[in-house]
């Protein structure tokens, strides 16, 4: 069976170091072939973005040029519907086969608020999913809804050769760097005039200060 696959997906409003580590990590941590990015093109999560989708897709394309393990899937942004992750994700396991492992890759936030997710129930038999800790989000079942609790104690796995042997279901969860990085504090930074340099690759900040994005908005 090839390398598990990871599936990133996010706002990237605007994409950061938090998003590139979280990225980078898991395929060391989860023994990963690569990362395909996601960007969401009308999160139905939340109000609408600051920028639209071609700007966070092309913020996307430019923090991950050059990495040969990321790639990009465009496909929600591309869409008209909203993006839901479980139409991506059966997309995606209809392109790659049902044999394929794909890991569906979440911080500790969005994994906390994953039972509003659409049809959420259903993601576990499409990918698998590895939550990453991140500053300030506990990773424990405790904090989690009890619904989402049972699952994540029966599909719980802490060998990573898991992620491997069945192509979804399991549950991992991953230490990373913790980095305190938000794409709200860069959008309040760059609003206020501030810099958001060294918190993002630098070719995206060119991107946003050449397209005057984010200013005098929150
Ligand atoms: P916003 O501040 O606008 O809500 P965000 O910084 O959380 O944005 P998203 O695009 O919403 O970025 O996040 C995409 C994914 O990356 C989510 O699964 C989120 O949990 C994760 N993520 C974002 N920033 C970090 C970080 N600093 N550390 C770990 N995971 C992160």
């Amino acid at each position: 069976m090839s390398e598990p696959l990871g599936l990133f997906g996010g706002t990237f409003d605007p994409v950061h170091f938090g998003h590139l580590r979280l990225a980078e990590e898991a395929i060391g941590q989860l023994g990963l072939g690569g990362v395909c990015w996601i960007p969401a093109g009308h999160p139905p999560h939340r109000g609408p973005p600051q920028v639209t989708a071609e700007q966070r897709l092309a913020m996307v394309r430019q923090a991950t040029a050059g990495n040969p393990r990321f790639s990009i899937d465009p496909g929600e942004v591309e869409a008209s519907a909203p993006s839901y992750t479980v139409h991506t994700l059966e997309r995606l396991r209809g392109e790659l086969g049902a044999g394929q492992s794909l890991v569906l890759l979440v911080g500790a936030d969005a994994f906390a608020g994953l039972t509003t997710w659409h049809r959420w129930a259903e993601l576990f038999a499409l990918a698998h999913i590895a939550i990453s800790h991140r500053p300030g989000f506990p990773v424990e079942a405790a904090s989690l809804p009890p619904e989402l609790a049972s699952q994540f104690k029966t599909r719980q796995v802490s060998d990573m050769a898991q992620l491997k042997s069945a192509p979804a279901g399991r549950i991992a969860t991953f230490a990373m760097t913790q980095l305190a990085i938000s794409a709200t504090q860069i959008r309040k930074l760059l609003s206020n005039g501030l810099s958001a340099r060294y918190l993002l690759p630098d070719s995206v900040l060119d991107y946003i200060d050449l397209h005057q994005l984010y200013r005098n908005r929150l």
